[in-house]
Order: C-alpha cells, then structure tokens, then sequence
C-alpha cells in the first residue's frame, strides 16, 4: 500500500524548504523532492549578506542547510531525486521519480529559476569567485572594481545601473548593436557616467586563476579580438524558469513561468507554486521563502475547505 502526503514538494530552494517547514510543523505528512543537486541557485552564491536574521552574513550552501535542517526537525520526509514525470488529472496527484510513483493530496512546485550561462568553461569555473548572475547579490563586493555586465535587455540595463553604486566603472558588452531594454532603462543606463557600452561583441574566456582579472573579447562583425581588465563579470541574459515537466499541464506565461491563479494556488486546484518558478520580479531568497510559506498555508487551508481532515500518518 502506498502512503498517500497530504502535500509533496517538487524542489528544495528556500521556497520549497520553508513550504516544507510550515506544512510539516502544522502537523501535514510532507514529502519533498529535493533534486540530485538540492539548496536551488545559493548553491552558487558565496556570500548572503541580505538574508534577515543573519547580520554578519553566511554562505549559500551554509544557509540552505539551515534550511534543510528546519524542515527535517518538524518531519518533513526529504528526498534527494529528481521527479521524472506527474499526474495531477486525478486526484489523489502522482509524482514520479527514479524510484517510484509518490501520491499527495496537494502538490507544491518549487523548482526555481536558473540564470542563463554563456556556457564557457572558464565561466563556469569562476562562478562566486567574480562571476555571478545576480547583483542584488554580490553587488557589495566590487567596490571600487572595474565589472562588465553581459546582455542588452531590461535586466542588463538594471543590474549595470544598480551596480554603479559600488563599481568604479561598469562596461555593458552587448552581442549587437542596439539593445532590447525599454526606453526608460536604456537612457538611465547611457546617461550613467559610470557606464559605458561595447557592442557586437561577445565574451569569448573569462581571464584569472583565482578570481576574475578580465575578459577575452570578440568582435562579431570583424573577428578581431581585445582584453578588457574587470575584477566582476555579472551575466543578465536572462532566467529560464525550471518548469519544462509542468509544460501543456499548468497555466504559464510566455516565458514559462507557473501563474499563480489565486494566491499561490495553480490553475488546478490542489497544485500550488511557489518562489522563482511563478516569479520573474523579485527573485530572492528572502521573497521566494515568504511564498513557501504562503503556499503551505495556502495548502493547509485547501486541504481544510475539501473536508480533509489531517492526520501525520495518513496511509490510503
Ligand atoms: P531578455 O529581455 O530576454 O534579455 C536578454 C538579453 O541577453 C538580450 O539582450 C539578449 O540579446 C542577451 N542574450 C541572451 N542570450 C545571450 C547569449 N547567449 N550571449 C549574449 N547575450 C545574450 O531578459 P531580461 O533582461 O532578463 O528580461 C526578462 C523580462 O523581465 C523582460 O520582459 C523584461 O522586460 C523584464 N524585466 C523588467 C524589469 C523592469 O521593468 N524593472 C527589470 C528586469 C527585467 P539579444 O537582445 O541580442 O537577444
């Protein structure tokens, strides 16, 4: 016999552990699918200088073993799978993983976003050690740096303007000739004394050892090739929300992104979104925890409304 949750979780950054706190600590059975990779985009982080209730800041994976540690003391069973495939047609919901179809009264996705990555080795390697793809988060450690900013939209436009706050200087480089921001961001940008663009061009290495000393380029339109010293590299060519297994089945936006119907509740009834995966706007620890715990209360009072009464070990 199987047991049947009153709620499984689909992801483990901090939206889906604090929904997996609140649902465990207010006496729901609460599986969650952690990933084979668990902790969602602070994995990558070093520093988090920004979470409340840490003033002298922590490090990502540091912070998201808090988290993890949390929900595990109020019972939520965790388990560190990817899911494979769900059924949300028929209620109880299935979830199925490597190692056998789960069954839940409710269901809370919380797979998050990923940055888009240029995709280069040497990108990869000095991620946290000058690269990111977050400014709100690793802004305050290029005072007085030189730090160019990849893309040429909306996000480009504001992280290159928000980082002049800290940075001596901020190149925008920018794959063509014209960008894609609205207006408003692209005059703030050009009528920034501290930025400066370089267009057609494209990151072809990103240049240090230990930590980013600067940045091989490539002109698209000539071939011709050029360094440009930075201690900084910020990618903000966009986010793909992590909800291709939800595609044809929930209501999303163009981009992909879950839209949540009424409060944190999907377009079907019993399955909730929470965090970056139904947030392309705020994209932060701290909100995407708050919205885990929305969904858990979303979820009990759900559960309450369709005359479930919630036992801790409730086996179907
Ligand atoms: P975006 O609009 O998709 O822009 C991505 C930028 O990155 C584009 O300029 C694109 O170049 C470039 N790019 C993509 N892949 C690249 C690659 N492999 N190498 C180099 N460059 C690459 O993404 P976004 O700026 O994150 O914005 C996403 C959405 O959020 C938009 O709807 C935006 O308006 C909105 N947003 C709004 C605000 C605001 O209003 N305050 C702030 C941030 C974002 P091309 O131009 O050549 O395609």
């Amino acid at each position: 016999m199987t047991k049947l949750y009153d709620v499984i979780i689909v992801g483990s950054g901090p939206a889906g552990y604090t929904a997996a706190l609140y649902a465990a600590r207010a006496n729901l059975s609460v599986l969650m699918f952690q990933g084979y990779q668990p902790g969602g985009q602070l994995m990558l982080t070093s520093d988090v200088e920004n979470y409340p209730g840490f003033e002298e800041g922590l490090l990502g994976p540091t912070l998201m073993e808090k988290f993890e540690a949390q929900a595990r003391r109020f019972g939520a069973e965790l388990v560190s799978e990817d899911v494979t495939a769900v059924d949300f047609s028929k209620r109880p919901f299935a979830i199925t993983t490597d190692s056998g179809v789960y069954t839940a009264k409710a269901v809370i996705i919380s797979t998050g976003a990923s940055a888009k990555w240029l995709g280069l080795p040497s990108e990869e390697r000095l991620q946290g050690r000058g690269v990111s793809a977050c400014a709100t988060c690793d802004g305050f450690f290029f005072k007085n740096k030189d730090i160019a900013v990849i893309g040429g939209g909306d996000t480009a436009m504001e992280e290159a303007t928000f980082l002049t706050r800290y940075a001596s200087h901020v190149t925008v480089i920018h794959r063509r000739d014209g960008l894609r921001a609205s207006k408003i961001m692209q005059d703030r940008a050009f009528n920034n004394p501290k930025i400066s663009f370089i267009w057609d061009t494209e990151v072809a290495e990103v240049l240090g050892d230990e930590a980013v000393t600067g940045l091989r380029l490539r002109n698209l339109k000539t071939g011709e090739e050029s360094t440009l010293p930075v201690q900084g590299l910020f990618l903000a060519i966009g986010h793909q929300p992590n909800t291709d297994l939800f595609k044809g089945i929930l209501e999303m936006d163009k981009v992909g992104y879950i839209t949540q119907v009424e409060h944190t509740m999907t377009s079907i009834p019993g399955i909730f979104a929470a965090g970056d995966v139904s947030d392309h706007r705020y994209r932060q620890a701290v909100t995407a925890a708050g919205d885990g715990c929305r969904a858990a209360i979303d979820v009990e009072r759900w559960l309450e409304s369709q005359g479930e009464t919630v036992y801790v070990e409730d086996w179907n």
